[in-house]
């Protein structure tokens, strides 16, 4: 885990020292961490042509779209702006996959003069490309396989009612289509939703997708999404991820072998490379007892960490101001005037104002869906590469929560 031999140090810098620097609450993300999660991904599909494409909304510091660009990966952006924050951190526009849901045409068609390469996921959309640039522009179809995947409801994308993606049973329409404008695919795509953990789900999509694929003469790649299962608890079970690599790339290169081409097989995770990297450090406001539990309430929320609130995600919750001592059972509060449980009935060792709390898996969308409810400033970034903390994102002033506001001066 991240947090090293219990010295609660992350590359030997101490994360007490950090909260006390820079003050709490704080995003710490350990750069080594990211780096040897790449390196596990590539090892993993060593004997396939393997292109990683970074998923930017996971977190999008541009510091981490610089680490991921010296790892070597691409980026998947699912909205123009993060596909001009990709270029803006470096990424060519080849290296960017634009894979939006529900844009209008017009965002498309910006992306398209950008250079990057569009995954297209529904048929009206297709029609237009159709229509507006023929075979000229080569592009990806994401088609929606229809498999239950995914560890519950709300980030499971691939089931029959889903938005995402063009129903792999309307297949038929969409080859009319292909061939009615003459379109230049090049890619097929599938996401089916996070923290898949077996294999087989991988392998089930993948089947789906070589059958899709028999019916297309010019492709370039296969993508199969992200959503690779991570750690949430010591001892957590993850996705194989070598497990997943050794079958898959065997199916693959079958297939490639058949399809008589050796296409790039196309991956985009999100939180595989960067959950485990992060954590977000808040301080103990009260503790409080109550009939039923002892709360702590911690300076943070949901406003900066949806994830417990809007997933039921389970993030791992230490006292790194103990070392030491007997442990108690708490339930970790957000200051947010909601209910706002970040952790409920946890161990902790006993907790006093003024401890500070790491909780982890804080890496993958904690930063990237936070907000400025309450009225409350985020807080910052820092990033640790090589042994040294860097500042990647300042805290946010008062005048943050003002900017853009309008006083109209009559009132
Ligand atoms: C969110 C998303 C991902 C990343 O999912 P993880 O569960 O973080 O790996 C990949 N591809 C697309 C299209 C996405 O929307």
């Amino acid at each position: 885990m991240n947090i090293e031999d219990q010295q609660f140090r992350m590359q030997g810098v101490s994360l007490n020292e950090l909260a006390k620097t820079y003050g709490t609450p704080l995003y710490v993300y350990d750069g080594q961490k990211i780096l040897e999660k790449v390196s596990l991904l590539q090892k993993a599909f060593s004997s396939v042509n393997l292109k990683i494409k970074y998923a930017t909304k996971a977190l999008s510091n541009i510091n981490i779209l610089k680490l991921m660009k010296k790892a070597g990966t691409g980026v998947d952006a699912v909205s123009i702006e993060e596909v001009h924050l990709c270029l803006h951190a470096g990424f060519d526009p080849h290296e960017i996959m634009y894979t939006p849901n529900s844009v209008s045409f017009d965002e498309i068609k910006s992306a398209v003069d950008l250079g990057v390469m569009i995954n297209i996921d529904n048929i009206p959309m297709l029609e237009h490309f159709g229509t507006f640039f023929g075979n000229e522009v080569p592009l990806c179809i994401r088609l929606n396989p229809h498999i239950l995947a995914g560890g519950n409801a709300k980030i499971s994308v691939g089931h029959i009612d889903s938005k995402f993606g063009i129903s792999i049973l309307q297949l038929k329409h969409v080859l009319k289509v292909v061939q009615a404008y003459d379109l230049n695919v090049i890619g097929l795509h599938v996401h089916t939703g996070s923290d898949i953990l077996d294999a087989e789900v991988f392998l089930k999509g993948a089947e789906i997708l070589f059958d899709a694929a028999r019916e297309f003469k010019e492709l370039k790649f296969l993508d199969f999404g992200g959503g690779f299962k991570v750690a949430y608890k010591p001892h957590d079970i993850s996705t194989d991820i070598m497990e997943v690599g050794e079958k898959v790339s065997a199916a693959f290169r079958k297939f490639c072998k058949e399809y008589g081409t050796e296409l790039e097989i196309w991956f985009e995770p999100g939180k595989f490379l960067v959950s485990e990297s992060g954590l977000l450090l808040v301080k103990v406001n009260v503790v409080k007892s109550t009939p039923a539990s002892t709360f702590v309430g911690v300076d943070s929320g949901l406003n900066h960490l949806i994830r417990p609130m809007m997933y039921d995600a389970y993030h791992d919750v230490v006292n790194i101001s103990k070392l030491e001592g007997p442990e108690r059972v708490y339930t970790i509060v957000g200051y947010i005037c909601e209910t706002d449980t970040i952790a409920a009935d946890r161990k902790l060792k006993e907790v006093q104002e003024g401890d500070i709390l790491a909780i982890k898996n804080a890496g993958a969308y904690g930063f990237s869906m936070s907000s400025n409810y309450n009225s409350r400033l985020r807080p910052p970034e820092i990033l640790i590469l090589n042994g040294k903390a860097h500042i990647i994102r300042e805290r946010e002033t008062f005048s943050d929560i003002l900017k853009n506001q309008v006083d109209i001066g009559i009132i």
